[in-house]
């Protein structure tokens, strides 16, 4: 990752620097001991720089609720759901495979570019880390037609259920670039499987609110993309029933969410939407 070729992929050191300030914390909601490292200083440094252009603390908080959020959706799968096929598209520097602790024959894949994953696993081997299930990484550029061959031929099995994860990627497509993932993973899960992701709503761009990170982000040359006021109607026509929540409500507040929380019917605002679907 040291001259990116995609300009999304330093967003993953960005969310890496907030897992690993998360973990310095007393009351903090995950540790993530190896995220420090994987962030360098690029990843503090993106990590600053958006929060001063938002002006506020959720450039660093949203990532931490989403990761617990998502820790948890995960493990209730593979623990009281007996799902044992773990999916994260555009992992990052996710490092649930080493520090969530995952019930036996758990395989766990992650998908993410050939420059993000050989970056992470020169972090890895130097700090000798183990993972705590069967890890598998795929090196893929999720926008081209032939990843899902990549990640049957690294041994994933779509016959059996599984549990999915797109997590912080959405945002940055275009629209039909997100049709076109969701099409794939579909015909990759059988009924019965499981899909976790985050999407913005389309107030993020017409907010003023917003426009400054907007416009970070866009100078990064990773401007935010896609957003959707109505995850519940992407999902079904995808094939998939959806449960929505927002950050700070009920499931996904830990104590930690520091602003009320308005009804969706509330128009104008800025929103995300972290979503737990089930293949129907
Ligand atoms: N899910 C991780 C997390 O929450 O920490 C990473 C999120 S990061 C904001 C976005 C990720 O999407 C980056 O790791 C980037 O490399 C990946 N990404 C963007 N476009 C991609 C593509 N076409 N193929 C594969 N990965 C992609």
């Amino acid at each position: 990752m040291d001259t990116p070729t995609n300009p999304i992929a330093p967003t993953s050191r960005w969310m890496a620097a907030a897992r690993a300030r998360e973990s310095e914390r007393v009351d903090r909601l995950f540790d993530d001991p190896l995220a420090a490292a994987l962030s360098g200083p690029e990843g503090f440094a993106w990590l600053e720089h958006m929060e001063s252009a938002a002006r506020s603390d959720s450039p660093g908080l949203y990532p931490v609720i989403r990761t617990r959020f998502f820790d948890d959706f995960l493990l209730d799968a593979c623990r009281r759901l007996g799902v044992r096929q773990v999916v994260l598209a555009a992992a990052g520097l996710d490092t649930r495979a080493f520090r969530l602790n995952w019930p036996p024959q758990v395989c766990l894949y992650e998908m993410d570019l050939p420059e993000v994953l050989d970056a992470k696993e020169e972090v890895i081997e130097a700090a000798g880390a183990r993972a705590s299930c069967e890890r598998r990484t795929v090196r893929v550029d999720l926008s081209q037609e032939t990843w899902p061959e990549a990640l049957l031929d690294a041994g994933y099995q779509p016959e059996r259920p599984s549990v999915w994860l797109i997590e912080g990627l959405l945002f940055y497509l275009p629209r039909a670039a997100v049709h076109g993932l969701l099409e794939k993973v579909g015909a990759l899960t059988v009924t019965g499987s499981l899909l976790g992701l985050d999407v913005m709503n389309r107030g993020l761009f017409f907010s003023p609110v917003a426009w400054p990170m907007q416009a970070a982000l866009a100078r990064r040359g990773a401007p935010g993309r896609f957003g959707m006021n109505d995850p519940e109607t992407l999902m079904a026509r995808h094939g998939w029933e959806a449960d929505v929540t927002q950050p700070g409500e009920e499931g996904a507040n830990f104590g930690r969410w520091p602003r009320p929380m308005l009804p969706r019917e509330v128009p104008g605002l800025p929103r995300s939407f972290l979503v737990r679907a089930r293949r129907s």
